[in-house]
């Protein structure tokens, strides 16, 4: 995207696995390809989740800006069979799919609502059962996993860097895997690849029995399924980091015989509510399907954006309110814009560029909008059409200006019909100078929860928030 023989700005991402910010130099910059942890679905999306995929979708944006919207492949898996599942589908007598399907279905409307763009593929780990049994079997064969009373275990004593990822000691992953103690098991670090299924449980058949796989072996088939052997980002929250991402490169690496799994891994931070952690019990669980019912859906991206997505992020209604104070000037301001066209259209600023691309330095990007936006309010319609590209980058003003301003919680609908025909009477109360009437009328309009505007084009309306 830069012309004119300047110096190309460059990609900067923070690999975990090096914790270095390392500038990023694509494989095949014809297909840059990116593979990040996708739910488990057997509940809504808490707005944790949606932090997450809102920064893979960042990382989404800012390589399809930087290589092209067609050479970017970003692949985001649908966990949709694991124990949590089948517990729930037990509770409700159903077929796992039955569960796993609606709540699929729900969250990519609520990514969608966050603005993000879709995956290029959403795979689903039972489609790819064939390539998890065929993972396994290369472990097995290449010694690095072993059968024991039906189940397979990954053998991590056979694996000298495992735990390079996480650096941590081995009283350390002993520790943080939460490890099951079992019999079967030759070393308490070993992991499961496959296991039993009972009856009533779902099943494929495999050379071990019927049964199902581990949770880790899902992602490292996926992946290399859609991505190849070696590709270019693995991200996911920094939860999944130890031991879920760990146990991906183990599988992967043994099973293509030392190959590099991902050359950059990337992980969020952490999201808390009012300063703490989100739980169930302390009623402070917030899901995105929830919040998108009383807030745009750019007001919470906005929210998340404000925080570097490395850093923990405080969830607060004061801060999501903060953030659609500044939409509605954002929007207020595109609303107003003269059309530049021509030569002086809408490019987006090298300064907002280079900070993006700065390991998605959000903070510092809108701090470039924020300055646009002043310039803009000065009259600067070139100012306002470079707020818009930005904007636009990091996923947002994707309504109009007017559909911006009319948009209304879910449950408080306003009638827009009664709305303009409450603005009709008023302007022909005002032209029989009847002003009791029309001061009448915008007394009305406003407790209906709508403001409205008149200007040289007659009146325009917006929800009151
Ligand atoms: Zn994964």
């Amino acid at each position: 995207m830069c012309g004119d023989g300047m110096k190309p700005v460059e990609i900067l991402f923070y690999n975990t696995a090096s914790r270095e910010k390392e500038v990023f130099a694509p494989i095949d910059p014809a297909n840059v390809r990116m593979y990040a942890c996708g739910p488990t679905v057997y509940d809504f999306a808490h707005i944790g989740n949606g932090r997450t995929a809102v920064t893979f979708d960042l990382v989404f944006r800012l390589l399809r800006h930087h290589f092209g919207d067609d050479h970017v492949t970003y692949v985001r898996n649908f966990t949709d069979v694991e124990d949590k599942i089948i517990a729930r589908a037990k509770e409700r007598n159903l077929p796992i799919a039955e569960v796993t399907e609606p709540v699929a279905k729900v969250y990519q409307e609520d990514m969608y609502a966050l603005g993000n763009i879709a995956p290029t593929v959403e795979p689903r780990a039972t489609a790819h059962i064939g390539d998890m049994v065929a993972m396994i079997e290369q472990l097995i064969v290449k010694g690095h996993a072993y059968e024991a009373e039906e189940h397979v275990l990954f053998s991590v004593q056979t694996m000298d860097d495992y735990g390079d990822l996480s650096r941590r000691s081995v009283d350390e992953m002993l520790a943080g895997a939460r490890v099951d103690v079992a019999p079967y098991k030759k070393d308490p670090m070993d992991f499961v690849l496959w296991k039993p299924s009972t009856d009533d449980q779902p099943g494929w058949d495999s050379p071990w029995g019927r049964g199902r796989p581990g949770w880790h072996i899902e992602c490292s088939a996926m992946s290399a399924h859609h991505l190849g052997i070696t590709f270019d980002i693995h991200g996911g929250g920094i939860d999944l980091a130890f031991p879920h991402h760990e146990n991906e490169i183990a599988q992967s690496k043994c099973a293509h015989d030392g190959a590099e799994m991902a050359r950059i891994w990337m992980h969020g931070g952490y999201l808390q509510v009012d300063g703490q952690k989100m739980s169930k019990s302390l009623g402070n669980f917030l899901t995105v399907h929830d919040l998108i019912q009383k807030w745009p859906g750019e007001a919470l991206r906005l929210h998340l954006l404000m925080t570097h997505y490395r850093q923990p992020l405080n969830w607060t209604e004061a801060g999501v309110r903060e953030a659609k104070t500044v939409l509605d000037r954002w929007y207020r301001l595109l609303g107003d814009r003269q059309d530049v066209g021509g030569a002086a259209g809408p490019r987006v600023p090298e300064a907002f560029v280079a900070a993006f691309s700065d390991d998605l330095n959000t903070p510092q990007a809108l701090a470039v909008m924020h300055e646009l936006a002043h310039q803009a309010s000065k009259g600067d319609g070139a100012a306002a059409a470079q707020l818009e590209a930005a904007g636009r980058l990091l996923g947002l003003f994707a309504m109009t200006p007017a559909e911006w301003a009319r948009w209304q919680p879910s449950g408080a609908e306003i009638d827009e019909t009664a709305v303009e025909a409450l603005i009709e009477a008023r302007a022909n109360a005002r032209s029989q100078k009847n002003f009791k009437e029309a001061d009448r009328i915008r007394d009305e309009l406003k407790s209906m929860g709508v403001a409205i505007e008149d200007g040289p084009d007659g009146t325009t309306w917006r929800t009151d928030t």
